[in-house]
């Protein structure tokens, strides 16, 4: 049990293919509160999308199986509850955005149909009362509700997106989980589709979990920050203790490839190398083939998360005394 609104423990989710076993989730912690925001950064492949896939239970098995861990929503741990009891908090108590609007409504009902159903399925109310419903629902986003009757392709990208967005928040959910929701729309659209987002998250004091790889909509967006390497989060904060004092060096690596407008820099300063291949995890600290204070212990042992202050953790052996700090090369 845990009275955390979410609390995520030592999760592990493994994919098991004839090429191998992607080790893509390795014991994540996490905490969100209610009506907080959390952004999940981190590169395509981080383990990401697989970290929200496990909350709603949505892992494709096979390939997919949670390995290991807990996931408490409201104190009961989702991996307890049966099918029927998790069909209960999908939709109506968690809600979750897919970052192609295209890809996430159906192309042969209307948009009022669409936002209507899910009332519908979730709410004890007549037909009547969906439908009148759905349009509330697209005026909340922005659209004239006299359009619920128009097809998605009659709609742009951005006005597709908050279409979804109103679907999720169709039944008022607790938790909204957002995956790269504004990735496949343009900057100016991106923006107008975050702040709707901000704007309703605060007017139901809905939770959101919101995965994306880029900084600045976490910065928009969120209150904390949990940075993922190789499906581990290396470092987890407030905005403020991140953007100010970022602690991990793959953190202060993605700092260092953004282009900073106040500094003039001959050129940025991208982190070396890649990402490891999933299926064949570096020992020790994921990080150390790219890291340039990795030392031998990092490569031999794990390390565990140190708390450098209130809400400021890291996963490195630079905070317990074990590792000193290189000069940076430019
Ligand atoms: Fe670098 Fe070692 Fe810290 Fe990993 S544990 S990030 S390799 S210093």
């Amino acid at each position: 049990m845990s009275n955390e609104f979410l609390k995520i423990e030592n999760l592990h989710i493994h994919y098991v293919t004839q090429e191998g076993t992607v080790k893509a989730v390795n014991g994540i912690n996490l905490e969100l509160e209610k009506g907080e925001s959390l952004g999940l950064v981190g590169e395509t492949g981080a383990g990401k999308t697989t970290t929200a896939l496990g909350v709603l239970r949505l892992i494709p098995d096979p390939p997919g199986k949670i390995i290991d861990g807990n996931i408490y929503f409201e104190g009961k741990d989702v991996l307890d509850l049966t099918e029927e009891e998790m069909r209960k908090i999908r939709g109506n108590k968690v809600s979750m955005i897919f970052q192609d609007p295209m890809t996430s409504l159906n192309p042969v009902m209307t948009v009022g149909e669409q936002i209507a159903e899910v009332i519908e399925i979730h709410e004890d109310v007549t037909s009547a009362e969906a439908k009148e419903k759905s349009k509330e629902m697209l005026e909340l986003v922005g659209i004239a509700g006299n359009r619920s009757n128009e097809y998605p392709h009659q709609f742009s990208g951005g006005m597709k997106q908050r279409v979804v967005i109103a679907i999720a928040l169709a039944c008022s959910p607790e938790l909204l989980i957002a995956d790269e929701p504004t990735t496949a729309l343009d900057v100016t659209i991106q923006a107008q589709v975050l702040d709707l987002m901000k704007n309703l998250k605060e007017e139901f004091n809905t939770a959101m979990l919101l995965i994306t790889h880029d900084l600045g909509v976490v910065a928009e967006a969120c209150d904390k920050v949990a940075i993922m390497y190789a499906g581990e989060i290396v470092e987890f904060a407030t905005i403020e203790n991140l953007f100010t004092d970022p602690k991990h060096p793959y953190t202060v690596g993605l700092f260092g490839s953004i282009p900073n407008l106040e500094e003039e820099v001959d050129r940025l300063n991208p982190i070396k190398g890649l990402m490891p291949d999933p299926t064949e995890l570096p020992s020790g600290c994921k990080f150390h083939p790219r890291c340039p204070h990795a030392e031998a212990i990092c490569a031999e042992k794990q390390p565990g998360d140190t708390d450098v202050k209130e809400n400021h953790r890291v996963r490195c052996f630079l905070y317990t005394g074990e590792v000193e700090r290189k000069e940076e090369e430019k």
